[in-house]
């Protein structure tokens, strides 16, 4: 069993302030794999005085040396992918073909971002052009200082790239607290950074739950930002510490995100994406398209295929090639999900597939693959997130309901349209109130487009030239002009 009972503050491995121990499980076999420490404020104390303490240097080193280590960053990922996509997959529950697509995605990201640093030399000091005559005025972009940066387990490696690497690229310096669920693949960041020669205190690393480092973290005088992924509910929370100090967080929180499935489809077309949007890593997407908008005159046809695709699902450990879809990443995260299929039950809602279609494997956090059809709209499980394999469906006559039913929603992350018209898609979508809208497509992340909320799914954008300026200050510097 892998002990990890330390914290990574000023590039060395430290014994933890915390007395207290969290058990790491692999939600496949049900069985603890590690130990983590709960570590506490006075390791938060520590590790934002080290980053404190590196901010100077780091921001002074250019663009070009922080992009340099960002792309050392993303080699040595992919130098230890094999490691890594095993390790995803045994604590989340992923499987293995989804896990190897996030580390690209963490690749990717860090990537882009070493880019991105390296332009921002150039960007330096560049004029404005100002109306008032014998004046200039140049612009200028520091980095906010030192950042609080919170993941939660859903997608750990890619949540952390979407925020370590605009960060360091900003010239940040960073503590970053894993989720407790799956602090596992993230330890291999803390060893990259010694690995590659990232000076002491620019990343920080702490162990921890959120009682133990979040809220600390989040609370604490010297963290100039933070930047959190997660529910709704801890987010708030990390928004009022936030406001007690006036200063700034990116909250990526949750989602209930519609995809609407047009009357001139091929519904077995449709029915891959569909299932894509919802089953992809057991449902615990923030971006699962879990609301189903379908025109009336292709509902039948769209359920018929979609039952024919869950029944072929395989369920199963994660780490087996035959996988489909491994099971819940833990076990609070089943009970939740498990409310919900009982609170249908209640509801009476109309079943297309559920556990009693499915053969569930012997262990293993498992939610069978779900789906409900003309869900009533009042149904908790058409509004709330479920953040499971459980799909809700609703006919619709005609677009104008569609558009209007996906916009009558808390949230507003993502959305997808399907139809056999691309241009009629793309107008349904700029008709949509969220953050991303796929059409036609599975949906792609792709590190040069933005990634947040409209509505309470967030505040502020990932990704993109906007994730990278959520870590920096503009500074204007104004006076007579020299010619
Ligand atoms: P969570 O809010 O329970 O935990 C997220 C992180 O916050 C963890 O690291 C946790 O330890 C920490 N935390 C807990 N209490 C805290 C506190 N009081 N102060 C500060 N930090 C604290 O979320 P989760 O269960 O890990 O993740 C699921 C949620 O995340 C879902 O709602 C999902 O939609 C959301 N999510 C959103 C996005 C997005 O991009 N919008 C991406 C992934 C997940």
């Amino acid at each position: 069993m892998q002990q990890l009972i330390r914290q990574f503050i000023d590039n060395r491995w430290v014994e933890s302030a915390g007395q207290r121990r969290l058990p790491v499980i692999d939600p496949y076999h049900q069985r603890q794999i590690a130990e983590v420490t709960a570590g506490d404020a006075a390791d938060v104390d520590a590790a934002v005085a080290a980053a404190r303490r590196a901010l100077p240097g780091w921001q002074a080193s250019g663009g070009a040396r922080r992009g340099d280590a960002l792309a050392a960053f993303a080699d040595a990922l992919a130098a230890r992918r094999g490691e890594l996509i095993h390790l995803s997959s045994t604590n989340n529950g992923k499987v293995l073909a989804e896990a190897a697509i996030d580390l690209d995605d963490a690749i990717a990201c860090y990537r882009y971002y070493a880019d991105q640093a390296r332009d921002l030399d150039e960007r330096q000091g560049s004029a404005v052009s100002v109306a008032m005559s014998g004046i200039e005025a140049r612009c200028y972009h520091d980095p906010v200082g030192v950042v609080g940066l919170i993941t939660p387990w859903n997608f750990p490696l890619v949540t952390s790239a979407w925020k370590l690497a605009p960060a360091l690229a900003a010239g940040c310096t960073v503590v970053l607290k894993p989720s407790e669920v799956t602090p596992l693949p993230e330890q291999a960041l803390a060893e990259i950074a010694l690995e590659i020669g990232l000076p002491s205190g620019v990343l920080n690393l702490l162990n921890g739950d959120g009682e133990g480092i979040g809220a600390p973290l989040s609370q604490h005088p010297d963290i100039d930002k933070v930047s959190f992924t997660g529910s709704n509910r801890v987010g708030e929370a990390v928004m009022a510490a936030a406001a007690e100090r006036t200063v700034g967080v990116s909250l990526e929180l949750g989602g209930k995100s519609p995809i609407l499935v047009m009357e001139d489809t091929d519904p077995e077309q449709a029915a891959d994406w569909v299932m894509a949007g919802i089953y992809f890593n057991a449902g615990q997407i923030c971006s699962a398209t879990s609301r189903l908008l379908v025109h009336e005159a292709v509902a039948d046809a769209l359920y018929a295929a979609l039952g024919k695709r869950i029944d072929a699902l395989v369920l199963g450990n994660p780490l087996s090639e035959q996988t489909d879809m491994g099971p819940l990443a833990n076990a609070r995260q089943r009970e939740t999900v498990n409310g919900y299929l009982a609170l249908a039950e209640q509801e009476g809602l109309r079943v297309v597939r559920d556990a009693r279609h499915c053969q569930l494997p012997p262990h293993g956090y498992f939610v069978a693959p779900t789906l409900y059809r003309d869900v009533p709209l009042t149904s908790r499980l058409w509004k709330e997130e479920i953040f499971g394999p459980v799909l809700c469906g609703h006919s619709v006559a005609n677009e104008q309901e569609a558009i209007l039913l996906a916009n009558d929603s808390e949230f507003g992350l993502a959305a997808t349209v399907i139809s056999g018209d691309s241009d009629r898609a793309r107008r349904i979508g700029r008709e949509l109130r969220a953050g991303s809208i796929w059409f036609n497509t599975e949906q792609l992340v792709l590190p040069e487009t933005g990634w947040g909320g409209f509505k309470r799914s967030g505040i502020g954008r990932e990704l993109g030239p906007w994730g990278l300026a959520s870590y920096l200050e503009v500074k204007h510097v104004i006076g007579p002009s020299l010619d």
